[in-house]
């Protein structure tokens, strides 16, 4: 017992000593901490997620990214395990996507001495995986050229190279006519469209199934036909008739001679055509089934009740100046055979929005062209 207690109280002034340290280390712990949360905040401040801010503490950087001030992929590179001291500066000008191989991919291209303008070009103009896909190839050229528009498809590239050296078309041209599979042989080629919509392209590239119907078909009142069984999707019937009654106002007769036809109707069309006719006038004239807009429920042919010739009718000039106003094209310019593939029908009109159907009247372009730059995915 005495013992202990005299071993005790020998403990005692290194005990004090020992609890002084520990006091000192324990200040300046709190202080560090205080100044870390500090300077984290300064980051956290110009939207740097907290774990992007950890590592530019700790990696000195806290100065340089404050100069630069609020930047996302900086805060991805930061993020990221795949962060690269030496492309600091890179990875701050180049445009951030929202990709989940980002860093990897501008890693990459970097090192394939792509410079920060192609790549941020190279990383908006595709997908997660278009993008990764396109880094793992050799160096190529014209990124600037044919990425200068934004519809143009990094998955497209060597489409778009072999387009242009055969055909000799400019750099926009060339992305329009692949991004509408121009490159390819119509009807053989050609891509399902499964998905109904007012602005759904359908031509000799783009084909629709056997089993396709469109949306809403409601059937067609007598008083705007002559025939018996006309159906039109329902926003096209009434964007019709609003069409109907404005022509009516000034004094002109419309009537509709076809309208939904199905993918059976358009076969027995092509084997009447081929019986009178023959084959070679159905490949001029008649779409195939599953390539005929018809089938879409969206546009009609539209007749004149004054003239049996709607090209030299007062209704036809009436409808070039007047059909966008209610949401309506005409499908089939002379001036478009090229892009449209169709020889040109006076008569076809198609519904596809007022929105659309303005521009593509102020703009005068193709539905085609309408739809690759602005309306396809
Ligand atoms: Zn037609």
């Amino acid at each position: 017992m005495k013992t202990m207690l005299r071993k005790r109280l020998v403990l005692k002034e290194p005990y004090y000593s020992i609890i002084r340290v520990i006091g000192f280390i324990l200040l300046i712990i709190i202080g560090l901490f205080i100044y870390y949360r500090y300077e984290m905040n300064s980051l956290l401040e110009l939207n740097y997620s907290e774990k992007a801010s950890k590592n530019i503490l700790f990696s000195f950087k806290k100065k340089e990214v404050v100069a630069i001030g609020e930047n996302k992929t900086l805060n991805a590179a930061f993020e990221s395990d795949l962060y690269n001291e030496k492309y600091f500066d890179r990875y701050s000008r180049i445009e951030y996507q929202n990709q989940d191989n980002l860093i990897r991919n501008i890693n990459t291209l970097i090192k394939k001495k792509y410079t920060n303008s192609e790549i941020s070009i190279i990383l908006s103009h595709g997908n997660d995986s278009d993008v990764t896909e396109f880094s793992k190839r050799d160096k190529v050229r014209y990124v600037e050229e044919f990425f200068a528009y934004d519809f143009a498809k990094l998955s497209l590239y060597d489409r778009y190279v072999n387009y242009s050296n055969v055909t000799g078309d400019d750099e926009e041209t060339t992305v329009i006519y692949v991004n509408l599979d121009m490159d390819k042989t119509p009807y053989e080629e050609a891509t399902e469209v499964k998905d109904f919509s007012i602005n759904m392209l359908v031509n000799k590239h783009f084909k629709l199934d056997e089993d396709f119907v469109p949306k809403d078909l409601v059937k067609v009142n007598k008083k705007y036909t002559d025939e018996d069984d006309i159906q039109l999707n329902q926003e096209t019937y009434n964007a019709f008739i609003e069409l109907y009654n404005a022509a009516s106002s000034e004094g002109l007769g419309l009537v509709i001679n076809s309208a939904y036809r199905s993918y059976q109707d358009q076969t027995e069309l092509n084997d009447f055509y081929f019986k009178h006719y023959g084959q070679s006038y159905i490949d001029k004239y008649v779409a195939k089934p599953g390539f005929s807009e018809h089938q879409t429920g969206l546009c009609f042919d539209i007749g004149s009740t004054t003239s049996n010739v709607f090209a030299n009718s007062k209704e036809y000039p009436w409808m070039l100046e007047n059909a966008y106003k209610y949401g309506f094209i005409q499908r089939f310019p002379s001036e478009y055979e090229y892009i449209t593939g169709f020889r040109s029908e006076s008569w076809h009109f198609r519904y596809v929005g007022k929105k659309a159907a303005k521009e593509i009247h102020d703009n005068d372009m193709s539905y085609e062209e309408y739809y690759a730059r602005f309306l396809m995915k």
